[in-house]
């Protein structure tokens, strides 16, 4: 008699080799407004790593955008969602939670600031700026965090975008400096408090990258050109590198990681020292 087991149990073995590593994890992305987006390249590597999607927009205007977007990956779910609206960030995971069952991960990718702030000096940033980039670019985070707890699953993980401006003087990165920095205090704190639970919380701090955001920051092609010219690839990072990094945190293969900051900046932040024109070195130097 022929036995069919091991044939089954290979293909088995030969069907989990092929499934991506976030296979049917059900994940909700905040924060694409268009195909030059971060939170796009983490949802096209997502998508083909497995996982199933439900994207947010933040306002009607933007929801035709996204929708194009959502068939790309097969989304199964998109939601409206202003992060200033607190009421919403509530009745968003319920409605998920309800239509779609646990959460295996959340990628926050939102950060606001008024444009004409992140040009000249910090120290002029206005009182009502200051209270609006913390709390879209930082709050939101850990009130995303709050609000989606119930619905996580238990080795769930959650992910935000920093850039250097934290630990470092940016040119005209002024009040964003200032919520990155503490949106990576807060990535320890929410990583300590959902530990118990088993969810994970970590940042990827990009490098800088031509998107919506970025374009109202002041001389952001001198940024760009700068961290070509000085980081350790001698290139900039595209959202197609920021997203493979992303798969690998909201993963299991990323199961030992929280709290964490991880650099995806084509190796800038390591780099003490503007690299040496030799075109134009002194000689007796
Ligand atoms: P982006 O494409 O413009 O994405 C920013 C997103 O934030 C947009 O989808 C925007 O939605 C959303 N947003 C702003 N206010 C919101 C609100 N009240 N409620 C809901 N969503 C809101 O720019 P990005 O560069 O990819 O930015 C994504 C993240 O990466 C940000 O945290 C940014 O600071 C970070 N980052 C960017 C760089 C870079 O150089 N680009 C480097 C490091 C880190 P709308 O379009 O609808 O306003």
């Amino acid at each position: 008699m022929v036995t069919l087991y091991p044939y089954i149990k290979e293909r088995a073995h030969i069907m989990s080799l092929q499934a991506g590593i976030l296979q049917d994890k059900v994940g909700v992305i905040f924060g694409i407004a268009n195909s030059m987006s971060i939170a796009w390249g983490i949802t096209e590597n997502a998508f083909s790593q497995g996982a199933k999607l439900i994207l947010t927009y933040q306002n009607e205007a933007i929801k035709k955008r996204i929708e194009p977007l959502a068939k790309q990956v097969n989304a199964i779910g998109i939601f409206e969602c202003d992060v200033l609206n607190e009421a919403r960030v509530d009745t968003i995971f319920e409605e998920i939670g309800k239509k779609f069952g646990k959460i295996d991960f959340i990628v926050h990718s939102i950060a606001f600031s008024d444009k004409d702030e992140l040009r000249n000096e910090y120290l002029y940033t206005s009182r009502e700026n200051f209270n609006n980039t913390l709390e879209i670019s930082c709050f939101s985070f850990t009130d995303i965090a709050r609000a989606s707890r119930n619905y996580l699953s238990p080795r769930a993980s959650l992910l935000t975008m920093s850039y250097y401006g934290a630990e470092k003087v940016v040119p005209h990165y002024n009040c964003m400096a200032i919520a990155k920095a503490a949106l990576e205090a807060s990535v320890m704190y929410i990583a300590s408090d959902l530990g118990s639970d088993g969810v994970r919380v970590n940042a990827i701090s990009a490098g800088p990258i031509k998107t919506l955001a970025a374009s109202g920051i002041g001389d952001f092609r001198h940024i760009l050109r700068w961290n070509q010219n000085n980081s350790a690839l001698r290139r900039n990072v595209t959202i197609d590198d920021v997203g493979k990094a992303a798969v690998f945190l909201l993963s299991d293969m990323a199961s030992g990681i929280t709290g964490e900051i991880l650099h995806v900046d084509c190796g800038y932040h390591i780099v003490g020292m503007k690299m040496i024109d030799t075109s134009n070195v002194c000689e007796e130097v």
